[in-house]
């Protein structure tokens, strides 16, 4: 039972991070306990400061409205957290769609869907110019494009207010994901997503590989979400994951059983060796 554990230490870890963050939400919704009070794209926390999705924010000023002074202070809170600190654990650490496509993912290993499944011809990087395509939209359209149709917003406001259209939007995730394409709404559509590998560049908090512990047994490639981040580094060199789309789940770090994968704080002056 204790090697489970272990052996699944971030996973556990995630879930109930995510959960917990779920919970608060909805505890603030249903109880008025006033910790988390709003939602994923803007939230007031603990009574008295707010937080807000910074790619929400951009999407606004694009529109054209003016953005309050309080969200535009808890977008920059956001985009400096994750800037310098998380990187893109946005979405394996809090966005709710994670465990959707997750679970997702882990249905196509039960059923033996193991090939990467290209049913269509898209590349990783559609998912930035989904994102580029956003912001224009928002500034010829007038509105938050991105916001009008967001899968994460309709299911995490699903879940704190009551399910409407989120469930088509869980449904529409999760089937495109286990017979479309393998990790495909999060690794080739989300914008928010990119968002977040873009600020992700100067982050100081990476996974880190030690190629004389490696013993090339490529499970983490099978188990990582964007094994691109991956692929230049296992049993070739000790080096940072620096590929932005690398999410900090420490799935690979969990699955590794050479300890040849570790979080570590990144050292600026060894980048270029
Ligand atoms: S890529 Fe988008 S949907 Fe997937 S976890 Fe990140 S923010 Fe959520
Ligand atoms: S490299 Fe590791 S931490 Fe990064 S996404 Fe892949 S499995 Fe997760």
């Amino acid at each position: 039972m204790s090697n489970i554990i272990i052996n699944n230490k971030f996973l556990i870890l995630r879930r109930i991070v995510q959960v917990s963050i779920l919970l608060l939400f909805i505890a603030s919704n249903k109880f008025a306990l006033k910790i988390l009070d709003g939602n994923l794209s803007s939230a007031k926390v603990l009574d008295s400061f707010y937080m807000a999705d910074p790619y929400m924010v951009l999407q606004i000023l694009a529109s054209g409205f003016v953005v309050a002074i309080d969200t535009l202070l808890g977008g920059l809170i956001i985009l400096v957290f994750y800037s310098l600190i998380g990187g893109r654990s946005f979405c394996s650490w809090v966005c709710p769609v994670n465990i959707i496509t997750d679970t997702a993912n882990w249905l196509r290993k039960k059923l033996k869907m193991y090939k990467e499944d290209v049913k269509i011809p898209v590349k990783r990087n559609m998912r930035y110019w989904i994102l580029a395509l956003s912001i224009i939209l928002s500034a010829i359209f007038g509105v938050a494009a991105f916001e009008l149709i967001s899968p994460v917003s309709m299911i995490h406001r699903g879940i704190i207010f009551g399910m409407g259209v989120g469930w088509a939007a869980i449904l529409l995730v999760f089937f495109f994901d286990l017979f479309v394409l393998q990790n495909g709404f999060c690794g080739y559509v989300c914008p928010l997503g990119a968002f977040y590998s873009l600020i992700n560049k100067i982050s100081l908090f990476k996974v880190k590989h030690i190629k004389d512990k490696c013993t090339a047994c490529n499970k983490c490639l099978i188990v990582c979400p964007e094994k691109q981040v991956l692929v230049n580094i296992i049993n070739i060199k000790d080096s940072q994951i620096f590929g932005s789309e690398c999410t900090n789940c420490g799935r690979c770090i969990d699955v590794c059983d050479d300890a040849s994968l570790k979080f570590s704080i990144i050292k600026y002056k060894n980048i270029n060796k």
